[in-house]
């Protein structure tokens, strides 16, 4: 069988080589896989010195204006600080309101040009947004796996946690954008996670999983009901401001507690340096055993055991989290089946330890490496999207709900929380006053009753609705989810067809213009990617339709007659060269045909077996 890829630029579907590549865009550190061409098998991409395989997420701009990405960036930490960017996922399509209150805590300078708007970071006298410093990550990313693999990359799939809103979803595909991908589509890190592990991939099986995620800086646990290749987010939780990093300080702070120095004492460049060897200090009683090191001249110590009561504090946190999540999700204990551990500090024997014993009965999940396990689930994702696994076809859920706002300022739910995507949803609605001739709509996002605690997306007006008595006008809300989660709304008025369509935009996002062009190309191509589905699902249900008659003619020859058995090769003919000319409609009517013919031979043949058995029976 040929591979199948999609052109999402031209729309067409093409035999082709394509590789479509799997993108972890971590907080602290990303990563990017492939499947591998021959083993078949996800595998993360190394520099081509195969030293690097992660990426940390660090960026330092050169005084030219050029950035360097990564290793080299993160030495820069400590020299440079000022000019070095981390953790800008934290930052991405977030406002500066959103974030101000962690202001302090970066080492770069975050600004609010205008309150309203995307946080922007200034670097010398520069601004750069998220999204822009986001794209500089994806395209070291991307020429780390050129290099590797001595092919031009134009396509990914790109992960994001659970819990990111349409905004962060937006924002993550138009950082994919400006580094010169395809985005085919965002997936869930846990949904990531999971499928590394292979869970989801065998259809029939419907499974309960906890994703536990403790990264560099965040932990998320995620509860997941699988089944059919629907990947059901039941509920997240989680902490943005926890994860190894914490260790690390704790590491620091047990240091300097047994001696006179206190961290305020520290330059920048002491306390960088001493939370390097605190983060070495961890990994080695994590590996190999006792730490033993220096600084200023006195001696550092670590042991295992001390470790462990150091984490044990925020471990808890994390265990409290998993409470809550499972509270959320209706679940007792006993039902998560399994636990997947994701996240470079879930290396951490004390942390798999405490959280199994949590979770008691369940099977774990940590054979992968770690830090690795999300980007080789984006890979598999990225596989199937590609068309190299035909069979599979995986959805998310929207984690959400979605709706506008009516009278009383009241939430009416038009996509509830845990639709699959793509999702198409309407309402009608009408006016409130005689003569209105405007109709606002407000789109929001969240499960509160009242709009005022959810998130507004956007907002429109319908205009040019013919005066009419109130209650009169019939105006038909569409919504239009996109298979990553992102929407598009129309309103209609029914009587007068008066129409308006809307690309939700992230309320915090680019400038209107760049808004505008990047998401009327991914709303496209979403449609494209939609088609294609669509398209691809037919062929697939033809291929199985015609195998079957094949097998029906073969084994029923001496029940039908020349008539028939030319008539059938006819259905068969047409529907062939249907799927070859990959018409979704002629292919549609030729299987409907072709079922309609054979629907009373399927009943003469149920006739024949059942009167065969019976004839078997005696009955006298
Ligand atoms: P993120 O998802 O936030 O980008 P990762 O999953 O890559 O982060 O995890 C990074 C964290 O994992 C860092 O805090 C790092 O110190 C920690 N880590 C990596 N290797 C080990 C190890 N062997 N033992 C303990 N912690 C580790
Ligand atoms: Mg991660």
């Amino acid at each position: 069988m040929a591979k199948i890829s999609i052109n999402l630029g031209s729309g067409t579907i093409e035999k082709s080589s394509d590789i479509v590549v799997g993108i972890d865009l971590g907080t602290t550190n990303s990563l990017i896989a492939v499947i591998d061409g021959e083993t078949k098998a996800p595998v993360a991409l190394s520099d081509s010195d195969n030293n690097h395989v992660i990426t940390p997420s660090v960026l330092y701009r050169h005084p030219d204006g050029h950035f360097l990405v990564g290793d080299a960036a993160k030495d820069m930490l400590v020299k440079h600080p000022e000019q070095t960017v981390y953790s800008v996922k934290r930052l991405l399509g977030k406002s500066f309101n959103d974030v101000s209150e962690f202001e302090a805590s970066y080492g770069y300078k975050i600004i609010d040009e205008d309150e309203d708007r995307l946080v922007k970071i200034k670097l010398e006298n520069q601004f750069y947004t998220p999204i822009e410093l986001s794209a500089e990550i994806l395209k070291e990313l991307k020429s780390k796996a050129e290099a590797k693999l001595k092919l031009e990359i134009s396509k990914a799939v790109i992960t994001v946690p659970a819990y990111f809103n349409d905004a962060q979803r937006q924002a993550t595909r138009d950082a994919g954008k400006l580094a010169g991908l395809e985005v085919l589509r965002i997936v869930n890190e846990p949904t990531a996670a999971s499928l590394a592990y292979g869970i989801g991939l065998d259809a029939d099986k419907e499974k309960v999983v906890a994703v536990y995620d403790l990264g560099g800086g965040t932990f998320d646990i995620s509860i997941l009901r699988i089944e059919d290749g629907i990947f059901e987010v039941l509920a997240t939780n989680g902490n943005t401001f926890l994860g190894g990093d914490d260790f690390d300080q704790a590491i620091m702070k047990h240091w300097l507690d047994g001696h006179e120095v206190k961290f305020s004492d520290l330059s920048k460049r002491e306390s960088q340096q001493l939370r390097l060897l605190a983060e070495e200090a961890k990994k080695k009683v994590c590996t190999t055993g006792p730490y033993v090191g220096s600084f200023r001249n006195t001696s550092l110590t670590l042991a295992e055991s001390e470790f462990n009561q150091l984490i044990e504090p925020l471990v808890d946190k994390t265990i409290d989290c998993c409470k809550n999540a499972l509270a959320d999700s209706g679940l007792e204990l006993n039902e998560i089946e399994e636990v997947v551990f994701v996240g470079g500090s879930t290396r951490v024997p004390f942390v798999v330890k405490t959280v199994s014993d949590y979770f008691a009965k369940s099977t774990i999940e940590n054979t992968l490496n770690p830090d690795e396990t999300v980007a080789l689930g984006a890979a598999i994702e990225a596989d199937i999207l590609a068309g190299n696994r035909r069979d599979l076809l995986l959805l998310d859920v929207t984690p959400l709900s979605l709706g506008i706002e009516t009278l009383g300022g009241l939430m009416d739910v038009i996509i509830p929380r845990n639709s699959r995507v793509p999702f198409k949803a309407g309402r009608n609605y009408t006016t409130s006053i005689d003569g209105q001739v405007n109709l606002k709509i407000s789109v929001y996002q969240g499960e509160r009753g009242k709009v005022s605690e959810n998130r507004k997306l956007a907002e429109f007006v319908l205009n040019g609705i013919p005066a009419m008595p109130a209650g009169i006008p019939k105006v038909e809300i569409a919504f239009i989810l996109d298979a990553d989660g992102i929407l598009k709304v129309r309103a209609k008025e029914l009587r007068s067809g008066v129409e308006q369509t809307i690309d939700v935009k992230p309320q915090y996002g680019l400038t209107d213009a760049e808004v505008e062009t990047m998401l009327k190309d991914s709303l496209s191509n979403a449609q494209k990617d939609m088609d294609y589905r669509v398209l691809h699902e037919a062929i697939n249900e033809s291929e199985y339709l015609i195998k079957s008659t094949e097998k029906f003619v073969a084994n029923n020859r001496l029940t039908l007659n020349d008539d028939e058995l030319g008539a059938i090769e006819k259905h068969v003919n047409t529907l062939t060269l249907a799927v070859a000319q990959k018409d979704k409609d002629q292919i549609q009517t030729a299987q409907d045909a072709l079922n309609e013919y054979t629907k009373p031979f399927a009943e003469r043949m149920m006739d024949n077996t059942i009167s065969t058995a019976l004839k078997g029976k005696s009955i006298e």
